[in-house]
């Protein structure tokens, strides 16, 4: 599209209309699948320019348009990074063959031997254990923060480390996955702002999942970069794994030479997957988010649950609840919450659904159930589990797009089991 109409529309018509442009393609009005390898050069004058492109192309439009093999990229990929940079409001997206693979990729740019990375508590287990079980084995050394720590308290572990003055990037994950505690974007970027001062400059990132592209938005807020798991919200259909980063120009460079050598980037079929996703992201958020109130109060009443954790029950006053109307548009459709028992009754509730599927993952269309205590966090220690309240009695809900009345009746009839 060109530059002058673009300007025009907003990311919400960018995302359905953006990215692909038909008279390239024998007019289709959705892009076709590039499943190719290799892109042929006119001449070798000009395989010679699209290789020079790769280091110094004026602008991101000439380095996409220099096609050269597929593992550099290729349009399917550059079609979808158009459509989430757009919603992301960033200066450039990328996108990867799963979220793991976008969450290394970006931290192995940043960090290396003798560095020293600072996290947020509890981040996805996957990246967890990454950073506290691989990363380290390479002398990258980690510390962790959580919800309530002050400005000042974050700073003070930061100078306090040898490596201080090695500290490359600051991770925070927030919601955090599965109990949903908030990480305030003002204090992190703050934190970053204070660090300048001692010559110290991190990378400022978030794992934008549980939320973005279209209920928070992490870049307005000074962060550099944000990832995702897209085969979560982004892809939405439970048909896919993949993964982005969203951000500043010089930093998705950086970050997509390091795709290049680690060979990770989406392939083309996963990418048109994504880019037909783009274009009902916000329908679907919408959507959920609204049943997922509804599934909420439910819950927040029920005789048999102890404790709802959704970021839509926060105390109005409370400091998480400052933090949400802050940085939140929508309180997202994830949740958590406690049964009254343990682990025999959790497993009794999750044994009793009948139309909520069993599963791990989020975001999709449908609605699923999980135990985090055993599944997607059993790879954390249990005293890193029971200091973030991922306790055998919790259950964590993914809510979907069916009718919300359905859902509840699901969820009683199972919780009147117990
Ligand atoms: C699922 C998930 C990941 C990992 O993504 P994959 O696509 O499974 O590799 C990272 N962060 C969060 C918050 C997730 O939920």
């Amino acid at each position: 599209m060109k530059k002058e109409l673009e300007d025009q529309f907003s990311a919400e018509t960018l995302s359905i209309i953006g990215g692909h442009d038909p008279s390239k393609a024998l007019n289709s009005i959705k892009p076709p699948i590039f499943q190719t390898s290799t892109f042929k050069f006119n001449t070798a004058e000009e395989g010679k320019a699209f290789f020079n492109k790769q280091v110094d192309a004026s602008s991101l439009e000439e380095r996409n348009n220099s096609l050269i093999y597929t593992r550099l990229n290729h349009p399917n990929l550059v079609a979808a990074e158009y459509r989430l940079a757009k919603l992301d409001g960033a200066e450039d997206s990328a996108f990867f063959e799963s979220g793991m693979a976008a969450i290394t990729t970006s931290i192995l740019t940043f960090c290396k031997a003798g560095d020293l990375i600072a996290l947020s508590s509890p981040l996805y287990g996957g990246t967890d254990k990454f950073v506290k079980g691989i990363l380290t084995t390479y002398d990258v050394q980690y510390l962790e923060f959580d919800s309530s720590h002050s400005k000042e308290d974050i700073l003070q572990k930061i100078l306090d480390h040898p490596r201080a003055q090695q500290l490359k990037m600051i991770y925070v994950e927030t919601p955090a996955n599965p109990t949903l505690s908030l990480i305030d974007f003002d204090t992190v970027v703050k934190v970053k702002t204070e660090l300048a001062n001692e010559g110290i400059a991190p990378v400022l990132a978030a794992d934008n999942t549980y939320l973005g592209p279209i209920f928070q938005h992490p870049l307005a807020h000074g962060f550099d970069i944000i990832h995702y798991s897209a085969t979560k919200y982004i892809g939405g259909h439970s048909d896919l794994i993949a993964g982005a980063c969203s951000g500043k120009m010089d930093l998705l460079e950086e970050i997509k030479k390091m795709r290049t050598y680690l060979g990770c980037m989406a392939s083309p079929h996963t990418s048109w997957l994504l880019t037909r996703s783009l274009e009902t992201v916000g329908l679907r958020m919408e959507k959920q988010a609204s049943n997922a109130k509804q599934v909420a109060e439910f819950l927040n009443h029920h005789p048999k649950v102890n404790k709802v954790y959704f970021t839509g029950l926060l105390k109005e006053g409370s400091h998480s609840h400052e933090i949400f109307k802050k940085q939140q548009k929508s309180a997202g459709a994830m949740m958590a919450f406690d049964v009254v028992g343990g682990e025999k009754e959790a497993f009794t509730f999750l044994n009793s659904l009948q139309l909520i599927h069993l599963a791990i993952s989020l975001g999709s269309t449908e609605t699923l159930a999980s135990h985090p205590y055993t599944m997607s966090s059993s790879n954390m220690a249990e005293a890193d589990r029971l200091k973030n309240h991922i306790t055998p009695s919790l259950i964590r809900i993914s809510v979907g797009i069916e009718n919300p009345e359905d859902l509840i009746k699901d969820l009683g009839q199972a919780l009147d089991s117990l």
